[in-house]
């Protein structure tokens, strides 16, 4: 019995907006298609279980053909069906309200319109000109019945032949999409949407070589190309390690092997399921290119998953499975959903719990993997709050040793040698065990520990600690000579009388070799006999300033800044006693003339000043350039003019 008819009422809006906005997320109708096939195979199989069914249920597999002469793509199943009054209840009767303002609001989101309407089915007419329904209900003398739709508001729906229970969608695929008629295109994504759908879903058969053909022909059998039973939702007691790297390696064919695994796994107060691995990154390019990805009941659905998961967790690979996460909505929807905010605080304590357990279970293990995890647990320990008051017990700092410590255990052990004479804890660090190498060693002299603070995240960590640590500091090695590093009484004085000082100070200024956007300040200090003559230092604050600089766009005031480096000459080196006997015999007191006086004004006293001429003097020449090739400042001609010299003193 033929029947026409309209489809619901504002449907006049749903399909210029399901053609024209959706346009970029169009592949997703895929998804749709093959999710409805698989609720309804597994609603068939519910019912087999629950003995409703009248006979069997037999193969479900949910097949996906391709007819490119005909011009349509099909999905077929052999789920529960529908009889001609289940089409009108649930295909032609789109009952929604304010319909037209959600549109409005979400037109370039067609995840929203398709979850809020619930029109997955009509998602196929993004790429169809025509969609066919042929159905035949699993009830007992059911009639199949075929509806047809050309995009418009108009349906047709008769009865026609079909021997099998279940559904076949018939799309025939508009003109200017008939990328969706190539076999590799559907390949894709089905790979991508549904590779562990739970009802076994093909496409094409499986082929083999054929040793008289000399080719690969089809078999019999036909291609699943999906898991049914993904390994997140098996038991976690009834899986091996190697299971999980399985899984991974299936997840990212081109990664390393994962440090390590959390199988989450909560029905309450929501249901979540899924595998977050812990990644081995080796390039920055590592974090981005894989992700998390996001399943609704096994069907893909996205692997954006910021908002879902904290964000220093999205850094993390694996599968998060929700049945309750509202995916279909927009993003800032999700971000204020109780329910959501909810599975992101479970997934941070459920992390930083198994963090714990492997620190407390293994320490020895967790060292060996922190130098890989650092990143991520720094990070999370940075961006929030609750997960640094977590992790501070068990995340580490490492010493230049290549020893590791908790915080606490730091902290006792450079408590007593490390104090300075205001009560600050001074926490010594080196950024590069090779460039910082003398002052990490005389640093070590003196029975201070130095940490190795090299990871990208370190220079934020340093400003983390110096907030949450009491009294504390952080000072890098080279950011003043040994004595003051860490003041422990009032500094003695050089001895140098104040003429002498400065006439050693003009010697060695005069001598210095020039460094673009680098300026030197020189000091004398008596630093014993065995301490070098010449220490280059850079002060921690302009350190600091400039290392923000880079990073932040807007701070490039102190970027252009020269580099200010200290150049302390050693007062009680031999070869400084010499330079200083050298320069007084050539230092002359100077007067420099006060400018003429403007009308009326009194002629100003002439200012005294010493001049040391001790031009190119091969020992202050060489002091100079050993200290700069030290700290890795001497190069191109400074360098070779150095290599020239030092060949002419052997
Ligand atoms: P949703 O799946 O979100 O309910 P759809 O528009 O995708 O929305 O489908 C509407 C309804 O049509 C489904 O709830 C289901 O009852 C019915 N349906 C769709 N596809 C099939 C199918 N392959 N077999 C049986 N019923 C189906």
């Amino acid at each position: 019995m033929a029947q026409k008819g309209n489809i619901g009422v504002t449907t006049e809006n749903i399909f210029p907006v399901i053609k024209k906005f959706l346009y970029s997320d169009h592949e997703i109708f895929l998804r749709e298609i093959v999710s409805n096939a698989v609720d309804a195979s597994q609603k068939l199989r519910t019912l087999a279980t629950k003995g409703e069914l009248q006979g069997e249920a037999g193969d479900l597999t949910v097949k996906v053909s391709v007819n490119k002469e005909a011009g349509t793509l099909t999905v077929s199943d052999r789920g529960i069906g529908m009889t001609e009054e289940e089409i009108d209840k649930y295909i032609n009767q789109i009952a929604f309200s304010g319909a037209n303002d959600f549109l409005d609001k979400y037109k370039e989101d067609a995840n929203a319109i398709i979850g809020h309407f619930g029109l997955g089915f009509y998602s196929s007419f993004m790429v169809s000109k025509k969609v066919e329904i042929i159905t035949k209900s699993w009830r007992e003398g059911s009639k199949a019945v075929k509806w047809s739709c050309d995009g418009s508001p108009e349906f047709s729906i008769e009865e026609c032949d079909k021997a099998d229970r279940g559904t076949d969608i018939v799309m025939y695929i508009d003109d200017d999409c008939k990328d969706f008629l190539e076999s590799s295109k559907i390949k894709e994504l089905l790979n991508k949407y549904c590779k562990f759908l739970a009802i076994p879903v093909a496409f094409g058969k499986k082929s083999k070589w054929d040793d008289k053909e000399k080719k690969m022909v089809d078999t019999d059998e036909d291609d699943v190309i999906n898991d049914t039973t993904p390994l997140w939702t098996k038991k976690p007691a009834d899986l091996k390690d190697e299971d999980y790297k399985e899984f991974y390696r299936k997840l990212y064919p081109m990664s390393d092997e994962p440090l390590f695994w959390i199988h989450l796994n909560v029905d309450y107060p929501f249901n979540l399921t899924g595998v977050l691995y812990f990644p081995k990154v080796k390039t920055n390019f590592d974090i981005q290119k894989n992700k998390i990805q996001l399943y609704c009941n096994q069907v893909f659905v996205t692997d954006s998953v910021e908002g879902i998961v904290p964000e220093f967790l999205t850094l993390l690979h694996g599968v998060i499975d929700s049945p309750d996460i509202p995916l279909n909505v927009s993003r800032s929807y999700l971000q204020s959903d109780s329910n959501v905010k909810k599975i992101s605080t479970y997934i941070s304590k459920k992390v930083s719990d198994r963090l714990k357990s492997l620190f407390t279970q293994d320490r020895k293990d967790f060292e060996q993997k922190w130098d890989d995890i650092k990143i991520f647990i720094n990070y999370g320990m940075l961006s929030d709050e609750g997960f640094y008051d977590k992790a501070k017990s068990f995340a580490l700092l490492k010493d230049t040793e290549g020893k590791y410590f908790t915080y606490d255990e730091y902290q006792t052990l450079i408590k007593d040698n490390q104090t300075d004479k205001d009560g600050n804890l001074i926490y010594l660090y080196a950024q590069d065990k090779q460039d910082q190498y003398s002052y990490i060693e005389a640093a070590q002299k003196k029975g201070y520990s130095v940490l190795l603070l090299d990871g990208q995240l370190d220079p934020a960590m340093v400003g983390m600690f110096e907030q949450k640590f009491e009294k504390s500091r952080f000072t890098r090695v080279d950011s003043d000579i040994i004595d003051r590093l860490i003041v422990k009484e009032d500094v003695k004085k050089s001895e140098l009388a104040e003429r002498d000082k400065t006439i050693l100070s003009k010697a060695f200024q005069g001598n210095l070799p020039k460094i673009d956007k680098t300026e030197f300040m020189v000091d004398s200090q008596a630093l014993g006999e065995t301490a070098a003559p010449v220490i280059i230092t850079q002060s921690e604050y302009m350190r600091r300033m400039k290392d923000m600089a880079r990073l932040q766009p807007g701070m490039a005031f102190y970027g252009d800044m020269p580099d200010m480096m200290n150049l302390v000459l050693n007062t009680d080196h031999p070869l400084i006693k010499k330079v200083l006997t050298d320069a007084q015999a050539v230092a002359v007191d100077i007067e420099i003339p006060a400018p003429e006086p403007k009308e009326g004004e009194k002629k100003a006293e002439p200012t005294k000043d010493i001049k040391v001429e001790l031009k190119d003097n091969k020992i202050v020449s060489q002091l100079i350039d050993l200290a700069l090739l030290q700290n890795g400042l001497l190069r191109g001609e400074a360098l070779n003019k150095f290599v020239q010299r030092s060949v002419e003193l052997i």
